[in-house]
């Protein structure tokens, strides 16, 4: 919680109903610590999907397919590319894809990230959620992949709210304050890109792709 967490209680109730699926999977998901977008960020990337309405979306960082679900739903004819390296989230999101009817339009790639995608791969949304400390990696990585005119979201970057409060942060978490307190100046810098940023559950950065040489 970034924000007062009333207000982001608040904001959670004014969520639109989910499917059973859904959920299931945020109770699943709070039960064993696996870190899925908090709801009132799905709700703004999934109005945001809705209006920008891509084709072809890649997302960094499966889990279990919670946000996998919420992006396929916002953009049904869209295709999805998605990354995982752990075995059981993999088999796990690979089940409940199947229960929420949209595997055939999901492809799920096991393995790093970090090591990228065949250049054929071309995409007009990128979401980002793997780990925190490398998404400046991710993004120069990807950013070739998505299309001008795109959209680029990516998750946490105010991190528990400690980005503005890096004196807060145990002696472990600093590095990673500090590297994602980086990225977010390097989003706001990059020559390519345009970014605003939401604090909306752990906090979202919106970034939209421009060709370079036009603004
Ligand atoms: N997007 C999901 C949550 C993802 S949690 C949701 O909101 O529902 C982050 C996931 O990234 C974890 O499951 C972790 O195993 C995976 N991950 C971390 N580093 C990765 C890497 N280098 N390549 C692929 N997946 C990675
Ligand atoms: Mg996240």
């Amino acid at each position: 919680m970034i924000t007062n967490p009333r207000i982001e209680a608040y904001l959670a109730t004014l969520v639109p109903q989910r499917s059973e699926l859904l959920s299931r999977l945020e109770e699943e998901a709070a039960k064993e610590g696996i870190p899925i977008i908090q709801l009132a960020s799905a709700q703004v990337m999934r109005m945001l999907v809705k209006l920008h309405k891509p084709k072809a979306i890649l997302e960094i960082g499966t889990a279990i397919g919670y946000s996998t679900i919420w992006l396929a739903e916002a953009a049904p004819e869209a295709r999805i590319v998605t990354m995982e390296l752990d075995a059981e989230r993999i088999s796990r999101a690979r089940n409940n894809f199947a229960e929420a009817g949209v595997a055939e339009r999901i492809e799920l790639i096991e393995g790093d990230a970090g090591r990228g995608l065949a250049k054929h791969y071309q995409f007009d949304c990128l979401f980002i959620d793997a780990a925190k400390g490398q998404y400046r990696a991710f993004l120069d990585l990807y950013l070739p992949h998505v299309r001008d005119g795109g959209l680029i979201i990516s998750d946490n970057v105010l991190f528990r709210g400690l980005v503005t409060d890096p004196e807060a942060a145990s002696k472990r978490q600093r590095p990673l304050v500090d590297k994602i307190d980086r990225y977010n100046r390097y989003l706001l810098e990059h020559p390519e890109l345009e970014t605003s940023f939401i604090p909306v559950g752990d906090g979202l950065a919106v970034s939209h792709k421009r060709s370079l040489g036009r603004s």
